[in-house]
């Protein structure tokens, strides 16, 4: 981009506020940066609604490495987003990602844990003994071993996050219209303004479409086809009279999982593609949990045969139709306009490093600090999947 151009962003949530934060913080930096936010309650979309997870075992070199930085970003907040001095507490709890397999998936488990120590993770294979010993509540009877992430990985409060890199991005400067945006000018090759649905023209350098599980819509604006659509996800709360000490957050080999939330734990699982429709709406549906969610948690953890159910609430995940991982970067034929979609199940952890790598692509039209550009907009055309084993 040319030096001091305006920079527009569409969506102002966890994704979107990064990088306006990186782009701002950056010192050789002089453009504007607007960020056009719709729904200043944060209520709908996807973060406020997100687990809020954070781990390392991933099985793609690259979503290990954004992870890595996402621990680095988290152990010094402080340094990155305070504003005045005052201290930043995003609520991480540090309590580790427990993958468990069944024999026929062990050695995709040891394959993982492979990778995983060779990018510098510090995560543990355990045994069947280890895991009886480790978490006695838990039945191993049909286990053949787990992964357990020993640093670096737990859960964080999302809207908290999201706020945080919101405040200090308009502290340096950014601003946030709580407008929405309708419409695209596009000329050949180029966005030249994003325009507002009240009919302000915003004239724009750049354009970056962070609109989360509507991000097909904006693409949709420059005759851009993009296969990013929203997928209902829950997350039921419930109580269980048993204490279950030292519960990270298990991953079951059926997909089911749950972790502690206070006092209370939350669990979840994410439906076979076959029943998987795009989704807009919030409604809840209980009987998924009676009918495929307790009946595995209670199999796992015998406590959680008793247990009562406490609270529920749907969101949506942006699934990135063709292999669930983000799209980073321009467009290959528009390169003002830059694309931060599909996250799908973990967006909110890879923010940090997504707002970093957006904002030196914007500056320097390259990756400086970590090279991701196996994340291109190019695969959605080509269909060249990444296959990331661990999507949950
Ligand atoms: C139930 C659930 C659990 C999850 N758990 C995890 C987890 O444990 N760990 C993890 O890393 N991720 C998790 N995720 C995924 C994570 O929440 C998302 O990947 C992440 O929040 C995406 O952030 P975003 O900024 O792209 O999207 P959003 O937070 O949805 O922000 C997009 C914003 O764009 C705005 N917008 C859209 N269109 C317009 C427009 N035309 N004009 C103006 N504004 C517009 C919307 O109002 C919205 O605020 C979970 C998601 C769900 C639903």
């Amino acid at each position: 981009m040319q030096k001091g151009e305006d920079i527009v962003i569409i969506g102002g949530g966890v994704i979107g506020s990064s990088i306006a934060y990186f782009l701002k913080s950056s010192p050789g930096f002089d453009g504007a940066v607007t960020v056009i936010e719709k729904d200043p309650s944060y209520e709908f979309g996807s973060t406020a609604r997100s687990w809020g997870g954070v781990r390392q075992q991933f099985t793609t070199p690259e979503n290990i490495r954004i992870s890595q930085f996402t621990q680095e970003f988290l152990s010094d907040i402080t340094r990155y987003l305070a504003v005045d001095d005052t201290p930043v507490n995003v609520n991480y709890y540090e309590a580790g990602y427990l993958f468990l397999a069944e024999d026929r998936h062990i050695w995709q488990l040891y394959g993982n844990n492979l990778l995983q120590r060779g990018e510098g993770d510090n995560v543990s294979l355990l045994d069947t003994e280890d895991l009886a010993r480790g978490f006695p509540w838990m039945n191993v009877s049909d286990l053949a071993g787990g992964s357990l992430g020993l640093s670096g990985e737990g859960w964080l409060d999302a809207y908290s996050l999201n706020q945080a890199f919101r405040k200090k991005a308009i502290s340096l400067g950014v601003a946030y219209l709580a407008k929405e945006a309708a419409g695209l000018e596009r000329r050949g090759n180029r966005i030249n303004a994003v325009m507002l649905s009240d009919g302000t023209r915003l004239s724009a350098g750049a354009v970056v479409n962070a609109a989360g599980v509507l991000a097909a819509a904006v693409a949709g604006w420059a005759d851009i086809k993009l296969d990013v659509r929203p997928r209902k996800r829950y997350a039921f709360s419930f109580s269980c009279r048993e204490e279950i000490l030292g519960c990270p957050l298990v991953i079951d080999p059926s997909g089911v999982h749950f972790r502690p939330e206070g006092k209370q734990f939350l669990a979840g699982c994410s439906p076979d593609p076959e029943n998987d429709p795009d989704c807009t709406d919030f409604d809840i549906d209980y009987g998924w949990f009676e009918e495929h969610i307790w009946p595995i948690l209670a199999h796992r953890v015998p406590a959680f045969e008793a247990i009562k159910l406490e609270n529920a609430w749907a969101g949506h995940y942006a699934y990135n139709l063709l292999d669930q991982n983000a799209i980073l970067g321009p467009h290959p034929d528009i390169r003002n306009f830059y694309f931060a979609n599909g996250f799908s199940g973990h967006g909110l952890q890879q923010s940090p490093a997504v707002g970093r790598a957006i904002s030196e692509l914007i500056q320097f039209g390259e990756y400086r600090s970590l090279d991701l550009s196996r994340f291109n907009f190019a695969r959605m055309v080509t269909g060249d999947a990444i296959l990331e084993h661990n999507i949950v």
